[in-house]
């Protein structure tokens, strides 16, 4: 009668301890422990059976308890904001009410830029924000000791990748340029083309103004296929800012120079806001917004893509700056400054 007894209370120690790494806690009252203590009450004889099974019972009876008291505390937990920061006692982040925030407007911006593509046939592909020397430079073209490397005014780490290069914070979108060839080449072959628009975030070591930061948002574009040529590039860009700023637009290019891209463009469009020049676009009537070109046949050779055979265009182009030329914001350093003033105007 003992040894049951004893059995009984360490099979209930046992579930209490269960307990608490159930994340359902009446399904302790399903445990096979407690299903055996019950099956062995039909197996004694009939003087013991009443203690014992009144034992079992009683030990039931606590699990449930403890069961529901568990579920009820965490239940009643407050919810918590992963993103808020902790408190400077290292208090836990408390909920803020949803009701009184909005998206950050980059983040509404980003939604309706990315649709456009996504409606001119493009897919979204995010990319890293750490990432390796080949990828930053040597997969586009910049070989060690090139001197463009020293043009994106780069954040290196001092920690090496696989190949004992320092990691850096990506300076632009085209970090992804390999990896997207890469990973959709083979579809070339069967009709398909290469369209991806990258959207992420860079770092550039600037000195800060109203039109630099030292983080802030690019979307990169990628079209490979056969017989592509730089008409294709001009009319996709023109499509896409004639959409997003709703208006005829004027577009121009002049020759400029990336190493991943042969032969570059730097891309103006018509000022949106005036017929004979303003402020924005400092009276001349045109604004530069963004770099472009054909890919370079050293970056789809790295690739893999068969040059012989195929051609593309890339672009990347500062997100903010967009956003800023569409609603006039003078300050590039707005959007990251948490100034309510600011964001509620969204
Ligand atoms: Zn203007």
């Amino acid at each position: 009668m003992n040894d049951q007894n004893t059995r009984v209370s360490e099979v209930g120690q046992l579930l209490k301890t269960r307990l608490n790494s159930l994340s359902n806690k009446t399904d302790i009252l399903k445990a096979v422990e407690l299903k055996a203590l019950y099956d062995e009450i039909k197996t004694l004889p009939s003087q013991q059976r009443a203690a014992f099974g009144q034992a079992v019972n009683e030990l039931k009876i606590e699990l449930a308890d403890l069961a529901k008291a568990a579920t009820d505390q965490t239940s009643n937990l407050p919810p918590i904001d992963i993103t808020a920061p902790f408190g400077p006692r290292g208090d836990k982040p408390i909920l803020l009410p949803s009701e009184q925030g909005s998206e950050h407007p980059l983040t509404q911006e980003l939604d309706k830029i990315l649709d456009i593509f996504y409606r001119m046939g493009f897919s979204v592909i995010e990319s890293p924000e750490i990432d390796d020397d080949y990828h930053m430079f040597s997969s586009l073209n910049f070989p060690l000791g090139h001197p463009a490397r020293d043009d994106y005014d780069t954040f290196i780490t001092t920690q090496p990748d696989k190949n004992g290069q320092p990691l850096i914070a990506p300076a632009h979108t085209s970090t992804m340029q390999n990896r997207v060839l890469t990973q959709f080449k083979d579809g070339l072959e069967k009709g398909q083309p290469i369209a991806a628009v990258i959207p992420g975030r860079v770092f550039r070591n600037e000195d800060l103004d109203a039109r630099h930061e030292h983080t802030f948002y690019q979307l990169e574009g990628i079209y490979v296929n056969r017989g592509v040529h730089a008409g294709q590039l001009i009319a996709t860009l023109k499509t896409f800012l004639q959409t997003y700023y709703s208006k005829e637009l004027r577009v121009k290019t002049q020759p400029f120079y990336f190493p991943f891209t042969e032969p570059s463009f730097e891309f103006a469009l018509s000022c949106p806001f005036c017929t004979d020049g303003c402020s924005v676009c400092s009276h001349s009537g045109w604004i530069e917004l963004l770099g472009c070109g054909l890919i370079h046949p050293n970056v789809l050779s790295q690739a893999g893509v068969d040059i012989s055979q195929y051609t593309g265009f890339a672009w990347g182009f500062g997100i903010e700056r967009l956003v800023m030329m569409k609603y006039g914001i003078e300050d590039i350093r707005y959007f990251q400054s948490a100034r309510l003033d600011f964001l509620r105007q969204f």
